[in-house]
């Protein structure tokens, strides 16, 4: 019989949970009250309507180190592409060993907290041991032979003692008591519309913050240096350059396009008072003056005043 715990680490992953095809209500409740961005719609309440053939989910784990300096871009977000990485390599394996499997497109975090398989924290994120909240998943439907060794399912133990730190580094999105507003995390400017002129302002790394991540107590403390890689590919002034190949093999090409990397990039080399990105800024201006016009206006108007 397929050993699918033993592939997944092959692939890459650090450990991986196998749950019954069940729909997740918690997640469905909290989409209705209006918690989660609308991009999430497609996302189906519950996937037997969507996966008819599977008897499975197979939900995986890519853990990360936060990087000692997080204000240029957070460790997650090449962790992201890593596990998106392994998850194709996973799929590869399955379907050598002739076992019908397809990337999951359900809401993991929700499904592993409502199995009772880690803990849903106040900023939205899951806990699991013994990684806090520094992971990535990928979660893969599948149909396996019968009978399917499904992960013990646990009573859900609450970690997250609202102490509240998450909310006071927030943009505003983290509103206590699992309670959350999607329009003010800055996650949301990553889906390409203009960013409003507080969020820019706000906006402190590329692609959005982890400082919610990064302040909770209940987090491992361990970091690891940002690499060089990391420091010269995803600067902005870089980025403004022109190196967004080089970007997007770190980051994943989704997120290296231009609506989301450059958007971020015009912004970020302005709170960072990179006056060196003024001549890159203006070029832009020129040829995508319209596309990126409050971004350009922002970043321009304010390095021209240093
Ligand atoms: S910082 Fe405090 S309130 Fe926020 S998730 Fe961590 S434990 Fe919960
Ligand atoms: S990622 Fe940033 S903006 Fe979003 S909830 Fe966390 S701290 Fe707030």
């Amino acid at each position: 019989m397929t050993d699918v715990f033993a592939l997944l680490k092959n692939a890459g992953f650090a450990e991986g949970f196998l749950l019954p095809v069940a729909p997740y209500t918690n997640w469905t409740r909290h989409r209705n009250d209006g918690v989660f961005h609308p991009n999430t719609s497609p996302l189906v309440d519950d996937p037997k309507e969507a996966y008819p053939w599977a008897n499975a989910i197979l939900i995986c784990v890519m853990p990360y180190t936060p990087y000692d300096d997080e204000t240029l871009v957070a460790s997650y977000y090449p962790a992201s592409n890593r596990a998106y990485h392994a998850m194709k390599r996973l799929l590869a394996m399955l379907k050598e060993q002739g076992i019908r499997a397809e990337r999951a497109e359900t809401p993991y975090r929700e499904q592993l907290a409502a199995y009772g398989v880690g803990s849903r924290m106040d900023n939205q994120l899951l806990y699991l041991e013994p990684y806090g909240t520094y992971f990535n998943l990928q979660g893969a439907m599948l149909s396996l032979p019968e009978p399917v060794s499904y992960t013990q399912q646990c009573e859900p133990v609450e970690v997250c003692n609202h102490c509240g730190l998450c909310k006071t580094v927030c943009f505003g999105a983290i509103k206590g008591d699992y309670a959350f507003e999607w329009k003010r995390c800055v996650h949301t400017y990553l889906e390409g519309d203009p960013m409003p002129y507080d969020a820019m302002k706000w906006l402190p790394s590329l692609l959005g913050c982890m400082r919610c991540q990064a302040v909770c107590p209940k987090n491992p403390q361990k970091t690891v240096p940002i690499p060089d890689e990391i420091i010269h590919t995803l600067d902005p002034v870089a980025i403004l350059r022109g190196n967004r190949k080089a970007a997007g093999e770190l980051i994943g090409k989704n997120l290296a396009g231009p609506n989301r990397l450059l958007r971020q990039a015009i912004v970020l080399a302005a709170n960072r008072n990179r006056v060196d990105a003024l001549p890159y800024l203006l070029k832009l201006k020129e040829t995508e003056g319209e596309r990126f016009s409050a971004e350009l206006d922002y970043a321009i108007s304010l390095l021209q005043k240093r």
